[in-house]
C-alpha cells in the first residue's frame, strides 16, 4: 500500500525564528488532529535543516531538503552532498524541481545522478517533471514528462522502488493559482505509472506519485481521490503551518492501491 505524502516546498522563504514558530505551530495543530495515515514533511531551505530537524525530532514531521550534489565529496565549492543531508536528519530530497531546470539549467541527466547519489546514501528522492503551458499546448505533454521521467530515473542497478517518489509537476500550474484538474493531472500521472510498469516491472506499483501546481485546501481531496496520485508537493499554501494542517486533516486516503 502506498502511503499518502505531502510535502511543504519552502522554496527560498523563512528566517530562523519563523522556521522554530512554524514548527511549533504545525506541531500543535497535528497533535489536536485526529490520527491519519498522511507522511508529512517539510523542505525548508538548507539554512534551516537543523532547526527544524530538531524542532521535529521524535514528532511525526519529517525532513527533505531542496537539492543535493551528485558527487560524494571533494573540491566541489558550494555543494552538499547526500550524507551531510542525511546526517542532518533528512529523508528526502527534491530533485529536478522545475525552478532548477529552468534557472540552472538542471538537466534529466544531472537529476538522475543526484537521485541515485541520494538513494546510495539512504534518502529518498523527489523526482519532479513537468511540462510547460506551450508543451500542453503543443500537445506534447506526454513526451516532454515521459521523457523527463525516463531520463531523471537513477540508474542503479535494483532500484529500491518504494524509496523513490515521483511528483508530476505541470510548470503552468506552479505558483500561479491555477490548479490542473484531477481529471488532467489523473491522466498524466496514469501515464506516468504505465512508464514506471516497462521500466521497473511490477515494482512500480510500489513508487509514489505526487501532484503538485497550486494545490490548496479546497483542491487536495479530489486530487487525492485520484488514482495514480498519492501525494502532493505544496508550495505557497504550505508557507502556513496552518493551512499546510488543514490540507494533512482534508486528506482521506481512498486509495485502494497495493
Ligand atoms: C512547487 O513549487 O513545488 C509548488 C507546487 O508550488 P505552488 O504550490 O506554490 O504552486
Amino acid at each position: 500500500m502506498r502511503r499518502p505524502l505531502l510535502v511543504a516546498n519552502w522554496k527560498m522563504n523563512k528566517d530562523r525564528d519563523g522556521a522554530r514558530a512554524y514548527a511549533r505551530a504545525l506541531l500543535t495543530a497535528l497533535e489536536a488532529a485526529p490520527p491519519s495515515e498522511t507522511e508529512v514533511v517539510v523542505a525548508p531551505p538548507f539554512t534551516l535543516l537543523e532547526t527544524l530537524g530538531t524542532a521535529f525530532e521524535g514528532s511525526r514531521v519529517g525532513l527533505a531538503a531542496q537539492n543535493v550534489s551528485a558527487e560524494v565529496q571533494g573540491a566541489h565549492t558550494g555543494e552538499i552532498s547526500a550524507e551531510m543531508l542525511s546526517e542532518l536528519g533528512c529523508q528526502y530530497c527534491l530533485v529536478g524541481h522545475s525552478e532548477r531546470r529552468a534557472n540552472q539549467g538542471e538537466t534529466s541527466t544531472q537529476v538522475a545522478e543526484k537521485a541515485a547519489a541520494l538513494l546510495e546514501a539512504g534518502l529518498r528522492p523527489i523526482i519532479c517533471v513537468g511540462e510547460t503551458g506551450a508543451e500542453r499546448e503543443a500537445g506534447r505533454t506526454a513526451e516532454i514528462v515521459g521523457q523527463q521521467l525516463e531520463m531523471s530515473l537513477p540508474r542503479i542497478s535494483t532500484p529500491t522502488a518504494n524509496h523513490l517518489v515521483v511528483a508530476y509537476e505541470p510548470v503552468w500550474a506552479i505558483g500561479t493559482g491555477v490548479t490542473a484538474t484531477p481529471e488532467q493531472a489523473q491522466e498524466v500521472q496514469a501515464l506516468l505509472r504505465e512508464r514506471l510498469r516497462t521500466i521497473l516491472g511490477e515494482s512500480a506499483e510500489d513508487v509514489r506519485l505526487q501532484y503538485g501546481g497550486s494545490v490548496g485546501p479546497h483542491t487536495i481531496q479530489a486530487l487525492m481521490n485520484q488514482p495514480d496520485i498519492d501525494g502532493a508537493l505544496i508550495g505557497s499554501a504550505a508557507l502556513d503551518p496552518e493551512t499546510f494542517e488543514q490540507m494533512i486533516a482534508n486528506t482521506h486516503w481512498e486509495n485502494t492501491s497495493p
